[in-house]
Formats: structure tokens, C-alpha cells, sequence
């Protein structure tokens, strides 16, 4: 599986329609300070989910919609599609291109699809994690990450080695499991409750 193609549309300095068609092998994007090289990581980081907007090097959400220059007005809404190849069945689906995209409006609203077909959030993630794909996992090595891995606890650098290795997923579900079980708990010691004032 590797990556083959993203789509930007009205993300950060990209407010045109640009596609970037990425070759096996290793990609080196160059060009002068300011010109869009780390909008590019911010836009793959952004169509995998990162919820955080300081991550993305901005203070609000919609600081990812191209803000105008002094020539063209602002856009009201921001698109990022990243296809990859999946010829090699890495993902089990049945496609041999899968795409992801991730819109959102002005007004906050954002929306999410596989293969144009709309889902959620967690769909992409669990969709990638099988293979390890992630925003928090080493598939984006961000300036300053690798010193963290170092540097970090051994805890931390197990969750840092879980995620890539795709287990991330289960560590998410058993969270929400134990989630649900709690508030099961809660409802049947309620249910006790009504049980015994009944008596
Ligand atoms: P360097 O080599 O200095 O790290 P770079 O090529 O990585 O630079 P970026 O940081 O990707 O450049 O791009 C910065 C440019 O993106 C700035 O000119 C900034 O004004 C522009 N930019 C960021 N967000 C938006 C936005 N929402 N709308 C329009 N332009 C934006």
C-alpha cells in the first residue's frame, strides 16, 4: 500500500484545486520558506482526523480554509482527498484505490468519506489503523517528533509502538468497552434501586 495521490481544495494557501501525484518510492517536495511545503503535511495529518487545530499550526479549525489574499477572496470551505493504493490488499476491501476525504465549512460543519461514500470520523480511523496508518503513529514524523520519541517515557514510547504496529484499535475499542460497561453498571444499579423502593 502506498500512498498515490492528494487533493487539496481551499486548504490553508491552497485555494485552487491542486493534485500532487506521488510515485512508489521516496517523494522530496522543495521550494522557497512560506510557499505551502508544510501545509502539504498539515492537509495528510488534517484528512486522517487530527482534531487539533494548534497541531495544524493554527488557533481554530477554520484557520485551515484559505483565509484570501489581497487578490482573491477567502473560500468558505476546505477539501482533502488522499488516495492510496491498494493493489496490495493492505486494507481489506475490495478496492484497489482507496480514497479518503475530509470537507468542512466556515460555519464549523465538516463531513467525511471513503471511496465518495460519507462516514464517520472513526471509520477512517479504524479503516487505517489495521495497517498502522495514523496521525499519531510515526506515519507522520513531524520536526521535533523523533527527539520525543527519545526522549520519551518508556510508557509513552510503547503507545507511540503499538500504534504502529495497528493495535492502537483495540486499545480504543476496549476503552469504549469498558465505557459502556460502566454506564451498564450505573443503569442496573438504578434499576436496583426502583427494584427495592418498589418492594
Ligand atoms: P518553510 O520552508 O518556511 O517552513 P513552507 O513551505 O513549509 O515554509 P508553509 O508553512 O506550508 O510554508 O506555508 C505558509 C504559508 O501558508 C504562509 O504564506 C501562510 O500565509 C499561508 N497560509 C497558511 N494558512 C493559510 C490560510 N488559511 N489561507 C491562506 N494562506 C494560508
Amino acid at each position: 500500500m502506498y500512498l498515490k495521490r492528494l487533493e487539496l481544495r481551499g486548504f490553508k494557501s491552497f485555494a485552487e484545486r491542486v493534485e500532487i501525484n506521488f510515485e512508489k518510492g521516496i517523494t522530496v517536495i522543495v521550494g522557497p520558506n512560506g510557499c505551502g511545503k508544510s501545509n502539504l503535511t498539515d492537509a495528510v495529518q488534517w484528512v486522517l482526523g487530527e482534531q487539533s487545530a494548534r497541531l495544524l499550526r493554527g488557533q481554530r479549525m477554520e484557520d485551515v480554509i484559505f483565509s484570501g489574499t489581497a487578490k482573491r477572496r477567502p473560500l468558505g470551505m476546505a477539501e482533502v482527498s488522499l488516495t492510496f493504493d491498494n493493489s496490495d490488499q493492505s486494507v481489506p476491501l475490495p478496492f484497489e484505490e482507496i480514497s479518503i476525504t475530509r470537507r468542512v465549512y466556515r460555519s464549523g460543519e465538516g463531513e467525511y468519506y471513503i471511496n465518495k461514500r460519507s462516514c464517520r470520523l472513526r471509520d477512517i480511523q479504524e479503516l487505517f489503523a489495521q495497517c498502522g496508518i495514523s496521525r499519531a503513529a510515526f506515519s507522520i514524523t513531524a520536526q521535533g517528533k523523533i527527539d520525543e520519541f527519545v526522549s520519551a517515557r518508556p510508557e509513552e514510547r510503547r503507545v507511540f509502538l503499538e500504534e504502529l504496529a495497528g493495535i492502537g484499535r483495540y486499545r480504543q475499542r476496549k476503552a469504549e468497552a469498558l465505557r459502556k460497561l460502566e454506564e451498564t453498571e450505573d443503569a442496573l444499579a438504578r434499576v436496583e434501586d426502583i427494584i427495592l423502593e418498589m418492594e
